[in-house]
């Protein structure tokens, strides 16, 4: 419809407000730039005025490649009273004015869209204007930009025959800097670049300005569907139907001579969140070269010597901007003979560590509520805090040995150690193709080098500043970074850089450390952050758990594990795995001597109850039995338990599982010392026996080479496990003999277990401390499995604790793994106090796809080609499992009001499966102890999202 407005003033904000509802929908009209520009404007910051063309107008362009009916014209009009607001005309020679042209979508992307510079500038309007200036030198450089520009991005003629032509030039002059360039210069530069033109798109640079501005306007419509944006979107999962909005804005120059400037400010430390400003600035130069990083820029703290009453009304305006905001801005301006334009402000990107000090910070400075900051901070981050980082012992041999390589500036925090490569897609292909671990190394990062970026573990530049792109984006996604390196020299052509005479070439290892800027030849080992020193996190947290509904508990197999986990927070233990502990060096002889006679055992065992049974019940295989059938069974049974008490096979097993107990009892008893006071979820037995021995495969080599070479020694013994690994061999083990199955099949070694849980619960009871063992069933699909294994489980509980005599507090639950045990959760609930989903097995077995395999074989196809959104085995597919989920908890309930549930598969530390958990009614999830602290905040942001 032709009425339809497209075109915003900055200083129509009010009547975008008006259509758009509220904030949210003016951003997502306006884009976060050209809301906060109109925002701006209506404070009263001197912003230099412009338009908005609105992402409705961006998405009607993306199916037909056309503006929408009357936007042009409204371009037109609005163009009218800009020219009247900033008092120039555009296209004018005499007074023009020139225009930038940039996107802007609803969230920020930094460096990933199209800007145009200089819009407005011709033949023309360059003579005129240099006229007017005086300054003939910053009109030649400014009209050389704007061809340049247009070139690149609107008409995707390469970079390289721009910077090439350059580069032979200021050689040829004998300039080491683009500031010994005089007016000529850059006219001759003008005129050769607009023969690139000419010679790649075949027609004149145009000379329109209006031209200009519509070819800038698509190309930015365009670039929303560049690769570039697209990888960033997926990236950060920003939906691709936002649309970018285009910001027209009057162009203010820094490049006018001494008494102007332009820079970046943040004012907060992004990387650290100290409350001090932060940014850099350059004197007589335009927004780029201080963003690009290509010159080397001055401290913001330089301003207030150099011209302290712009820098006083520079700080006055950023603190109200921040107040305005209630978070850290990151504002470009523009000094224009010492008058201050702010050309954008928009809440500051920063480090993990930043956003956590900023919103702590905000808080105690009385700016945010605790529920604000929680959400200021995303669950990612808290999981970069705790990442790893050198060792100062591995520093400090590592400069012993002559490996300090160079320093420059700590761009975003972390640590990493990679072999180099010096372009991006070298980079990506060694990350995806050769698994390796790499480090980018740059003079300088654009925005296609992202996908680079975002495949590297560590990013080097030589040049560049803490706000250069490589430093903005790689602190976005906690990517390890130093920049401006300036001591190394990186040659591209050789594929090397060296520094102070040493030389590291590609393919070899650096470490490098973004929290200081430091740089190794080499290797250098890693720890891991204590949380403890991190204040400012563990209050936030705090603050989370006030606000959670769910606990988080961890999962943790040994005490030192579980001291972690209680470390950062964890309020119970929600699974452990009771069988790794049997993989012990020093066990797993017993364990193996376990199972390789627990087949024949039990044959005897089950013979014995079948013949006890039938004597106890006066019928056997059907018929009555008389007198003296029962005399001749009783006789039988006794010489079975005779022939049982001698059977090697039986004493190997007893054996074996009566000194398994006590290692048992001493790994439990630890768990409830750690986390005295709160839960501890032991989960029995799980994995098929044959996990524990050797592969089938393994065995049959070393017997065939014993056997070749007549050695006899041990080959009866290696012939003996062959055996039994091929007698335990199914063809889909996972769906096989294992978890509940064992309990019923070989009910002694889930017997022994339950025995040294309550063992060891009693005895530390005894000891002062207050254990709370939950025993876990795993594998549950039927009822029948649960009302078969736990009687006697509950009995030996009962026997233990009055042998002892003391009570324990306990309960008896179960696994929910299988979807058969989701569907009839009601019944199953009836003998378990608690579920604990199991989300690896329950996502196995209702996809149908090996949780072992699927990620090898097709899963990243799937995703890829969008068939799945997601990896189910990391991201709960909540529609499929987490209907099974909601079922399960429905059914559960229903039958058992206070049943509590849980979640311990690998979901239970994603965010996003933390919510769906939070949603469905979870009383708990259960993560590794490292994820804990990022599950704390993602529950408590779940709770202030669904209440
Ligand atoms: C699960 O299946 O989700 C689970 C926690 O058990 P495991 O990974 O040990 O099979
Ligand atoms: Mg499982």
């Amino acid at each position: 419809m032709s009425d339809k407005k497209w075109v915003y003033l900055f200083s129509e904000v009010d009547e975008a407000e008006d259509y758009a509802g509220d904030w949210d929908g003016v951003r997502s009209l306006l884009g976060g730039k050209g809301a906060n520009l109109g925002d701006m404007t209506r404070a009263g910051v001197p912003v230099p005025p412009g338009l908005t063309i609105t992402t409705e107008a961006c998405n009607a362009f993306q199916g037909s490649r056309q503006f929408p009916e009357g936007m042009w014209q409204q371009v037109l009009d609005a163009l009218k009273v800009v020219e009247e607001q900033s008092g120039k005309k555009f296209g004018d020679p005499e007074n023009p004015l020139l225009v930038s042209c940039r996107s802007g979508a609803k969230f920020s992307m930094p460096g990933m869209m199209d800007t145009v510079l200089n819009i407005g500038m011709n033949d023309e309007v360059a003579k005129g204007l240099a006229v007017k200036s005086g300054d003939e030198k910053f009109v030649e450089d400014s009209y050389r930009r704007l061809v340049h520009m247009l070139g690149t991005v609107v008409m995707g003629i390469d970079d390289e025959l721009y910077e090439e032509p350059l580069h032979t030039y200021k050689q040829e002059k004998g300039y080491k800097s683009d500031a010994e360039m005089t007016a000529a210069d850059w006219a001759a530069i003008t005129e050769t670049y607009k023969k690139v033109v000419k010679d790649q798109k075949g027609f004149d640079f145009p000379q329109d300005p209006y031209k200009q501005l519509e070819l800038a306007v698509k190309a930015v419509f365009d670039s929303w569907e560049s690769k570039r944006a697209i990888d960033y979107r997926r990236r950060e999962n920003i939906a691709d139907d936002l649309g970018t909005a285009v910001n027209v804005q009057t162009m203010v120059f820094g490049n006018m001579g001494g008494d102007s400037g332009t820079g970046v400010a943040f004012t907060r430390d992004p990387q650290t969140g100290e409350n001090v400003m932060f940014g850099d600035y350059l004197m007589n130069a335009q927004g780029e070269d201080v963003v690009a990083g290509i010159r080397n820029t001055s401290k913001i703290s330089g301003l207030k010597e150099e011209l302290p009453e712009v820098y006083e009304q520079f700080f006055d305006i950023t603190e109200r901007l921040e107040n305005h905001y209630k978070d850290m801005q990151d504002v470009e301006f523009t000094i224009e003979h010492g008058k201050l334009w702010m050309l954008q402000t928009r809440n500051g990107k920063r480090s993990a560590q930043a956003a956590v000090k900023v919103a702590h910070d905000m808080v105690v400075e009385g700016l945010i509520d605790k529920a604000t900051a929680l959400t200021r901070v995303t669950p990612e981050q808290i999981d970069l805090m705790l990442h790893p980082h050198f060792s100062h012992d591995d520093i400090d041999s590592a400069k012993k040995e002559g490996r300090f390589y160079a320093k420059g500036v700590n761009a975003s925090p972390g640590a990493a150690v990679g072999q180099i490569y010096f372009d991006a897609d070298t980079v990506e292909k060694m990350h995806t193709v050769e698994k390796q671990d790499v480090i980018m190394v740059r003079p300088f990062t654009k925005p296609d080098d992202v996908h680079g970026m975002l495949s590297a573990k560590g990013i080097l530049t030589s040049e560049g500043g803490a706000t250069s792109h490589a430093a903005v984006v790689a602190r976005q996604f906690g990517v390890p970074c130093v920049v401006g390196t300036s001591d190394i020299n990186i040659d591209m052509a050789k594929r090397q850089m060296t520094c102070k005479g040493i030389t590291v070439k590609e393919g070899e290892w650096v470490s490098l450390d973004g929290s200081t800027g430091e740089v190794y030849v080499g290797k250098l080992g890693m720890t891991t952050p204590d949380i403890s020193e991190q204040k400012e996190l563990m209050t936030l947290l705090d603050w989370a758990d006030e606000v959670s509904r769910m606990q988080v508990w961890a999962n943790a197999d040994y005490p030192r594990d579980a001291a972690r986990a209680r470390d950062y927070g964890a309020k119970g233990i929600g699974l452990c795995r009771t069988e790794h502990m049997f993989f012990d060096v020093e066990r797993l002889p017993d364990v193996q001597k376990m199972i390789m006679n627990a087949e024949d055992t039990q044959r005897m065992l089950n013979s014995i109850e079948r013949l006890e049974i039938a004597l106890e019940s006066g019928r056997l295989e059907g018929r009555g039995l008389s007198d003296d059938d029962k005399v001749a069974l009783k006789a039988e049974i006794d010489a079975e338990k005779a022939a049982m008490e001698k059977s090697p096979a039986a004493n190997a097993y007893f054996g074996a599982l009566e000194k398994i107990l006590p290692q048992q009892r001493g790994d439990f008893y630890g768990l409830f010392e750690a986390m005295t006071g709160l839960p501890v979820i032991i989960r029995l037995i799980d994995p098929p026996l044959h996990e524990f021995l050797p592969s089938s495969e393994e065995l049959l080599t070393e017997v065939i080479t014993l056997k070749a070479k007549g050695i006899t020694e041990g080959l009866a013994e290696k012939e003996n496990l062959l055996e039994v690994v091929q007698g335990l061999h199914e063809s889909n083990p996972m769906m096989g003999l294992r978890g509940i199955r064992l309990g019923i099949v070989y009910p002694d070694i889930m017997k022994m277990q339950v025995k040294a849980i309550f063992e060891a619960a009693c005895d530390s009871k005894l000891q002062g401390f207050d254990p709370h063992p939950e025993i876990m069933i795993p594998l549950t699909g039927h009822v029948n499995e649960l009302k078969t294994v736990q009687p006697t489980l509950l009995q030996i509980a009962k026997d233990v604790m009055a042998e002892k005599g003391v009570e324990v507090d306990y309960k008896f639950g179960t696994m929910i793994e299988i979807p058969r045990a989701c569907v009839t959760a009601g019944e199953i609930a009836e003998y378990a106090e608690f579920f604990s989903f199991g989300t690896n097995d329950l996502t196995q077995m209702s996809f149908g796809y090996s949780r072992d395999d699927a990620e090898r074989t097709f899963l990243g196809v799937y995703v890829d080609k969008g068939i799945l959104p997601k990896n189910p085995f990391q991201q709960l597919d909540r529609d499929g499992i987490g209907r099974l989920m909601k079922l399960a908890v429905e059914e559960g309930r229903k039958v058992r009001p206070d049943l509590e549930i849980g979640i311990c598969g690998e979901h239970g530390g994603d965010p996003s499966s933390i919510e769906f958990c939070h949603m469905i009614g979870n009383n708990y999830v259960s993560c590794s102890p490292f994820r804990v602290p990022l599950a704390r905040l993602a529950a408590a942001q779940a709770a202030l999202k669904h209440g």
